[in-house]
Order: structure tokens, then sequence, then C-alpha cells
């Protein structure tokens, strides 16, 4: 039977997922591809660590080069992570007309142009399901399932670790630093999780995602991104007493000729099946002109989901090399590949609920209306909690907003924080309450 050789970057998490996938599955990929596919080569930095899948020693090098030049090794998966390190060595790989398959969504995110176009011109192909949302087929269906369609909206809780944490902070009212400290505790978060609680990481598979459904370039730069790290346990409560729960939502969306991209904590309704996505899950809400909404959900990260996302594609891939077919699935970012409009954030629409803590004196409540209705934002509801008890601190004063402007939003909150009557920051979430499905 003919081999198919894979030269491994990377034995960690997402590495070991593969091996054992390609190990314990090795009748059915046969049967599926009538080919075998065979480790040939495996680039650690560490020969001496213990590792999650068990692998002949003799594979193992501390030298990427000879992954690269081994002439067996006909496709190169890259699970190392990092971006211009893991950018050198695909790009090198793609030189050597090898092809790369990828779980990096940081990598394509910032330097997918030129991975692409390196691929397009070696006459070879780059796969990289893995990279947004893990185990779960969300490239592959806009790709080519939904090859014949039109997208017209992408929702999706895209980051695990900021999903478990939210979810813990509703559920068992756990302040974020506690919620976080339990996601590290079973290794949801990594030990600097700045990219995922900042949004960081959802931007960058906002990117990939937003690339693919639209034809369109897409850098995180261009993706309003605002994080998790300010929300509390209040916010979680209330929201939940208005009829919402609170998640970390990646959108983007056709708006006349150009489009919308934002990653930020949003209002969700309960009745949206989004809402129901909990813990580590990811889930992905598409709406499409032909299908209409679909729904996808599953496990974004993890050794073995996230593994089985890329032995997938390595057996695509192979199937491409049996059939002397290279190129067949096209790749984003391509030159021909439309610069379109990206809508500034302070254009974009939508309800608002804002928290502002306030001295508990008369009038007060009639102020902030007041400085929302200079500016045209209409009110849907108010609440204000009463004072605990003698001597206490300020009190919330919640309101829900009809649908206003970012931009008039932002400038009447800096005219709530300038009365003498607020105490700190307003909080301000947006409300999502267009979404299909709910
Ligand atoms: P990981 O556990 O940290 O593993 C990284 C591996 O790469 C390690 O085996 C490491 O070697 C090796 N490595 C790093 N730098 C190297 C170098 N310069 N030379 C040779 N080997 C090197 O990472 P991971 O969680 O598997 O993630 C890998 C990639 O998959 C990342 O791009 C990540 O974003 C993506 N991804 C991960 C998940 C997930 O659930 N973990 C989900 C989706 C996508 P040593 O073991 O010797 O240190």
């Amino acid at each position: 039977m003919r081999e198919i050789g894979v030269g491994l970057l990377g034995l960690g998490n997402v590495g070991a997922g593969v091996v054992n996938i390609l190990r314990s599955h090795a009748r059915e990929i046969e049967a599926r591809l009538g080919a075998q596919v065979v480790v040939r080569r495996v680039a650690i930095r560490d020969q001496d660590k213990p590792r999650a899948a068990s692998v002949d020693r003799a594979l193992l090098t501390t030298s990427i080069e000879q992954v690269l030049d081994d002439p067996q090794v006909a496709i190169v998966v890259e699970v190392m992570g990092g971006v211009d390190l893991a950018a050198r060595w695909v790009l090198a790989a793609l030189d050597r007309g090898k092809h790369v398959v990828t779980a990096n969504k940081a990598l394509l995110a910032e330097r997918g142009d030129e991975v692409f176009a390196k691929a397009r011109a070696r006459g070879v192909d780059v796969y990289y399901e893995a990279a947004v949302c893990g185990g779960l087929p969300i490239l592959r269906t806009i790709r080519e399932a939904l090859a014949a369609d039109r997208i017209s909206a992408i929702y999706g809780i895209v980051n695990g670790t900021t999903n478990f944490i939210l979810t813990r902070m509703t559920e068992e009212r756990a302040p974020f630093s506690e919620a976080l400290a339990a996601a590290q505790a079973v290794g949801y978060a990594e030990a600097d999780p700045s990219l995922d609680i900042g949004g960081g990481d959802a931007a960058q598979k906002l990117c990939i995602l937003a690339a693919l459904a639209f034809g369109t370039r897409v850098h995180p730069a261009d993706v309003f991104t605002e994080g998790i790290g300010a929300i509390e346990p209040i916010d979680l409560a209330q929201a939940r007493e208005f009829g919402y729960c609170v998640k970390l939502l990646a959108t983007a969306k056709r708006v006349g000729e150009g489009v919308e991209t934002h990653v930020c904590p949003v209002l969700l309704p309960l009745a949206n099946p989004l809402a129901s996505v909990r813990g580590p899950y990811n889930a992905v809400l598409l709406v499409a002109d032909a299908l209409g909404p679909a729904l996808f959900q599953g496990q974004g990260a993890g050794g073995a989901p996230t593994g089985s996302a890329v032995v997938g594609d390595i057996i695509d891939c192979s199937r491409n090399i049996v059939a002397g077919a290279a190129g067949r699935v096209p790749m984003p970012y391509e030159p021909n590949l439309k610069e379109v409009a990206k809508l500034p954030m302070s254009e974009s629409l939508f309800p608002y609920y804002l928290r502002v803590m306030v001295d508990d004196r008369p009038g007060v409540l009639a102020r902030i209306c007041g400085v929302l209705g200079e500016r045209g934002i209409s009110i849907g509801a108010v609440t204000q909690k009463e004072r605990g008890g003698v001597g206490q601190g300020p009190v919330p004063v919640t309101i829900v907003t009809h649908e206003a402007r970012e931009g008039d939003v932002q400038t009447a909150l800096s005219s709530i924080e300038a009365l003498p009557s607020t105490r700190g920051k307003v909080r301000l979430l947006r409300i999502e309450n267009r979404l299909p499905m709910a």
C-alpha cells in the first residue's frame, strides 16, 4: 500500500493528539484513504521530556531542518505555535515543495498572506482546519459545503477559555479572578492568559473565518477587540434579570458593501442557542442566503479534538497527493482577495447595557437619563438597587437602551462619568438581540 510520510513540528498537546489518532484509527484511515500515513520525523525542543504519545525515540529530533530535508516527508504538520518562528519553518517547508498542515491561528492571521502566496507559487497545499475552533469542522464547512452559498454573518463563541470563565462566573457567582484560576487549574487557560482574556485569540480566529466567508482580507488590527477582564458578577446577575447571558462573541457580518468585525462580551437572549454553549465548548452560528441560519457546536480545543481536525487535514492533503491534485481547494489571502471597507466600531448599532455606580441621591437618575436623551439614546429599561445599609457606598443604576450608535453612546458615557454623582467608570456591554434562531 502506498505510504504518505508526515513530519511533525511539535509533539505537545496537539502533536500528541495527532500521533495517537494516527495510531488508534490507522485501519479506518487506511480504508478511507487507500494509503498509509506514516510519521517519519518529529521535531521537539527537549528529547527527554515525558510525552502524552509514545513515539520511537529514533524519530525525534531537535533539528527542524532534518524534518524538512527528509525526502520521505511529503506533509509537514506545524503544531508548535508562535508566529515568526513558525512562519520561518512553514515557509521553508513550502519552499522545499512540502504540503503543510497547521493548527496555528496566530501564524495565519498575522502572516497568512505570505504563507498562502508561497504555497500557490510552489503548487502545494496548506490546510488549517484546527486553527479555528479546534475539532469543530467549521472552515471546511464554509469553504467546501457552502461553496455555493453567500454567507452574510458569522457569530462565534470561538474561545473556550473565556467561555469557561464566563460560565463559571455566571453559574457559581465566582469573581473573575477565581474563575480564571479555576480555568488555569484544569488546563483551559495558559499561564499567561492575556491573549484569551483580552479577546486577541478570538480576533485571530475571526480573521480566518471572515477571509473564508467573505473573500476579503481582515487583519487582527481591523477587528475591534474588547476582552472579559472587566466583567463583574453583578453584571452577569443583572443581565440575567433582563433575560440575557453574557458571552464573548466574535462577529463578522456584511454591512452594505463593507464588513463589520468585532470581538466583545455581549448580552445574548437566553433563548438563543448560543446562550446554552457552556464551559470550554465553542460554537459558530452562521447565516447564509440559501441555507439560512446554521449552528455548529463542539470542542474547540484539547489534544484529541484538535488532533482529529489535524488528521482530517492530513487525510485530505494525502488524497490530493494520491490524486496528483494539489491546489484543488482554494486558499484565502490570494492576491485577488477583495479589499472591502471595514466599518468603524463608532458606526455600529447596538442596544446597550450600562451600569453606573452612583451616590444614592435624589435627581441622579434623571440627570443620567438627561445625558442619554441629549444624544438621542432612548431608554428601554432601568433598575436602581437600594442602598445595602447605613453608610454603604454607591449603588448601581442599570440601564438598557434601545438601539443606538456606538459613537453617541461613548460620548454620553464620558458625560455620565463626569457627573458629580457618578463613582468610577460606567460598565458598558453591547446587547446582541438580532441573532437568528432565538
Ligand atoms: P504545546 O503543547 O506547547 O506544544 C508545542 C510543541 O512544539 C512542543 O512539543 C515543543 O517542544 C515544540 N516546539 C516549540 N518550539 C519548538 C522549536 N523551536 N523547535 C522544535 N520544537 C518546538 O502547544 P499545543 O497546545 O500543542 O499547540 C500547538 C499549536 O496548535 C499552536 O499553534 C496552538 O495555537 C494550536 N492549537 C492548539 C489547541 C489546543 O487545544 N492546545 C487548539 C487549537 C489550536 P517540547 O515539547 O520539546 O517543548
